[in-house]
């Protein structure tokens, strides 16, 4: 078994990783870094050399993950390229707006490479995608046959509670067998439920560790999470406050949009039907939630949101003169505030008004706008866009932890319980993988674990 770590660096960005089993080739993930352009945003498919892939798994549909897939499928056409089906259909939704996207970095910024592909392209991508049932083992063929020659590999999907479609990917070749874990959540969220990961003794572990090195808060819980957000919010509304919650559009929108349906039936200050804002793809992947709500193992399966939380739609213009009025919740991507988003240039209106709040609920770069503000906090300067000058935060701002990954301490007892030969870290940023490997060496001491250096080839 061989591993190549496709990532430019150790973090979480454009994710992509080489595996070979058995006489299989193959890349788990295609994805896009949320803060580089051009070539920078790719994964390191350099380091592939002239190997010829029999297979691409993508886990799920975050641009992390998929955001690169037309590129690889063009420098490996001959590849079959498997998914979930919501992971196709929220894929398709998501390359079509990163094709907008990279058209207008190429107007505004001249970045030549955009965009990476077209519309037409995304579209044919799509159709070669295959959709997979969970738990259901498909056998992988080779380029020249079917691999029923006695050294099948076959892989199997299991859901990892992350976001809608989200899986970890299991292979088994030569009595061997390898999980990559995705981004997984082993809690229950506001809808996902936590992940049905595999149990049974497994080889190989290669494992996110986001969430590496933050301790699970003492004493937290989701639900009382939920009520210091609904506090949060009351609070804000007494004081005349709008409030911006930046959030990822897959996941994160609808999580948040599923807790404010609950407040406005739960909480008596909160009761009227206060407006809720979020952009156009965040509809789209909410539309998908609600398409699906029934199929999926998930909480409030009759909550269709779209229509019972009926949240108003912006776009690039009207997020420019969106009223800054008291009681009203802009749900607006993107979750790191990257220049040029909804959530960004509504943060850039409401920042030095003290009236106004700004709610951070999950994951944020340390070094992306997002990461930049959160940590300089109230009375702290940000220059949000490196472009134009910074800006005094003078807003009111708050933390949840609504993260939708696994905590620290569930990675670790995941690990434990599996007790693989190797263990091999990925998606975390250094400090996080390198706590992740000290931890884990000393509660597995019969285990060995890797953090896999960019671009070089591991013998598992
Ligand atoms: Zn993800
Ligand atoms: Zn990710």
């Amino acid at each position: 078994m061989k591993f190549i770590n496709l990532t430019r660096r150790t973090e979480i960005g454009a994710n992509s990783y080489y595996l070979e089993v058995g006489e299989r080739r193959l890349v788990l993930d295609s994805g896009m870094h949320p803060k580089f352009e051009g070539e920078e945003a790719l994964p390191n498919w350099k380091a592939l050399g002239d190997r010829r892939l029999d297979a691409i798994i993508v886990s799920h549909s975050h641009q992390d993950h998929i955001g690169t897939l037309p590129v690889l499928m063009r420098r490996q056409p001959q590849a079959r390229v498997f998914m979930t089906e919501p992971t196709t259909e929220i894929g398709s939704v998501l390359l079509h707006n990163s094709v907008n996207v990279m058209t207008r970095q190429r107007e505004e910024f001249g970045t030549t490479l955009y965009p990476l592909f077209t519309h037409r392209e995304a579209d044919r991508a799509a159709d070669r995608w295959q959709s997979c049932a969970l738990r259901q083992a498909y056998t992988l063929a080779g380029e020249r046959g079917t691999g029923a020659d006695g050294d099948a590999v076959t892989f199997e999907f299991f859901d990892a509670g992350h976001v809608l479609g989200s899986t970890g990917i299991l292979l088994r070749a030569e009595g061997q067998s390898v999980f990559y874990t995705g981004d997984i959540n082993f809690d229950d969220q506001t809808i996902m439920e936590a992940a049905i990961f595999p149990e049974e003794k497994i080889d190989v572990l290669i494992m996110e560790c986001t969430r590496g090195d933050r301790a699970k808060p003492a004493g937290w819980t989701r639900a009382g999470e939920e009520r210091r957000l609904a506090e949060a919010l009351e609070g804000a509304f007494e004081r005349g406050a709008c409030v911006l919650i930046p959030v990822f559009a897959l996941g994160k929108t609808q999580e948040v949009l599923a807790m404010l349906y609950k407040f406005r039936r739960e909480s008596r200050k909160l009761s009227g039907d206060f407006p809720i804002y979020i952009g156009g793809l965040s509809s789209k992947m909410t539309d998908i939630y609600d398409r699906r709500a029934r199929m999926t193992r998930r909480q409030l399966p009759r909550l269709q949101l779209m229509r019972e939380v009926a949240p108003f739609i912006l776009n690039d213009e009207t997020v420019r003169d969106a009223p800054l009025r008291a009681g009203r919740v802009y749900v607006l991507s993107s979750g790191m505030m990257i220049p040029k988003t909804l959530s960004h240039v509504f943060a850039r209106r409401l920042i030095e008004n003290p009236q106004h709040s700004i709610f951070f609920v999950g994951y944020a770069n340390p070094e992306s706008p997002a990461g930049l503000f959160r940590d300089a906090g109230t009375g702290g300067e940000v220059a949000l866009d490196p472009d134009k000058p910074s800006q005094r935060i003078r807003c009111n701002i708050e933390q949840f932890q609504f993260s939708a990954h696994a905590t620290r301490e569930a990675l670790i007892e995941y690990a434990k319980n599996i007790s693989p030969r190797k263990i091999v870290l990925v998606h975390g940023d250094p400090p996080a993988v390198e706590l992740m490997r000290d931890t884990l060496a000393a509660e597995l001491p019969d285990s060995e674990v890797i953090v896999p250096a960019p671009g070089v080839e591991v013998e598992l």
